[in-house]
């Protein structure tokens, strides 16, 4: 039976980076015999600027009958007067709550090719390879009750609630061992169980989750020991796995190792692992409409949403490798473009990946 894609190319730079995802995607198709129907649907602002808002009816519901969603990025200068609540954004977060995309994957992998594009020395960071995990849909940023109040002195207090429910971290933890099975078999769990209560449960709970998983090694770290040991050793982790805040904040750092944000796809995962890819940029205004923008993340979100949701790994590989073929050709987008390498646009980077995948 055929499986759906939605494709939401979103705003800006979205639509020309999600041309060359496309291309690419189709290219797999037919080469794998992979089945797969794509159709096109409106989010963000270019959904406000048809129909008046970021998610309508019809996108909602396309993306609930989809395998996978891919989406370019959402949002930019021309709708920051909207109302709040019929922001671009807003269209993004209410698809991944409505469709409880609750595992965030989030892959920092630094080719070899682009060693010296990251802010740390090469011999730390070359070949980089590590996925952070990270909870979604829960812990402080979801937690009530939350605000701003005024105490009786007349002092106002901003109060959150760090909350997650054994339920909520068991499935997190399941997620990330199963991922780390189809990696190096090690699972790193982040927490600050040394001072919130919230994870020393979470540190029980991965414990018991990973009984199940003999054949996967499960250590802790604490999140200050963790950020520090990304910056000093960072080959050392394979998957790490941590809740909404500390991975917000863990995901960004990591991703700055590899230098360039063009580079750098992700994942949210629902509990049947139907899912929504993108690349971890957003949609970038600056460079809107020039045709330089990279569109390797985002072809990379196609590799990612091929093994992880449509069980096509091979065809996953193959992008993959093509990627890095285009690299060793010396290609690069001006985002990663340095001395001795061809600067390429957002068109020929993507018939390179696609001509090395017909090779
Ligand atoms: P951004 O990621 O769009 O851009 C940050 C910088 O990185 C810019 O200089 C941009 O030119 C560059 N950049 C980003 N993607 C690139 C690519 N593929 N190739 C080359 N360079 C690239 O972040 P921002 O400027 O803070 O946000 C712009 C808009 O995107 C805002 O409206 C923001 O809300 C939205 N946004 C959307 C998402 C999403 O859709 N998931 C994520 C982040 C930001």
């Amino acid at each position: 039976m055929s499986k759906k894609i939605l494709v939401l190319p979103g705003d800006y730079i979205g639509p020309e980076i999600m041309t060359e995802a496309v291309t690419v995607l189709e290219t797999v198709n037919r080469r794998f015999a992979l089945d797969l129907e794509l159709e096109l649907g409106l989010l963000g602002g270019a959904a406000i600027d048809a129909h008046g808002v970021p998610l309508p009816e019809e996108t909602l519901a396309s993306a609930r009958a989809a395998d996978a969603i891919l989406l370019g990025a959402v949002g930019g200068p021309k709708w920051d007067n909207v109302e709040r609540h019929l922001r671009p954004e807003r269209g993004l977060l209410g698809l991944r709550s409505a469709l409880e995309l609750f595992g965030n994957l989030r892959p920092a992998i630094l080719y070899p090719q682009l060693a010296a594009a990251s802010s740390l020395k090469p011999e730390i960071v070359s070949g980089l390879d590590i996925l952070i995990v990270r909870e979604l849909t829960g812990g402080i940023y979801f937690g009530e009750p939350r605000g701003i109040r005024t105490l009786d002195n007349g002092e106002r207090q901003g109060f959150n609630t760090y909350v997650y429910s054994e339920s909520e971290i068991r499935r997190i933890g399941h997620l990330a061992f199963q991922l780390a099975r189809q990696r190096g078999h090690r699972v790193c769990s982040v927490d600050k169980s040394n001072v919130l209560e919230v994870t020393v449960l979470w540190r029980e709970v991965m414990e018991e989750v990973g009984k199940e998983y003999p054949d996967v090694a499960l250590s802790h770290m604490y999140v200050d020991n963790a950020a520090m040991q990304l910056v000093r050793a960072p080959k050392q982790f394979d998957v790490l796995v941590t809740g909404n805040m500390f991975g917000d904040i863990l995901s960004d750092a990591a991703a700055m190792l590899t230098g360039s944000i063009g580079m750098l796809p992700s994942a949210s995962l629902d509990k049947n692992g139907r899912g929504m890819y993108e690349p971890c940029h957003g949609s970038a205004p600056d460079i809107a409409g020039q045709g330089v923008a990279n569109p390797l993340a985002t072809i990379l979100s196609v590799a990612m949403m091929l093994r992880y949701t449509l069980a096509a790994p091979e065809a996953a590989a193959a992008i993959e490798a093509a990627v890095s073929a285009v690299l060793d050709q010396g290609l690069r987008t001006a985002d990663i473009h340095g001395d001795g390498t061809t600067l390429v646009s957002t068109r020929e980077m993507g018939a390179a990946v696609v001509a090395a995948l017909q090779a």
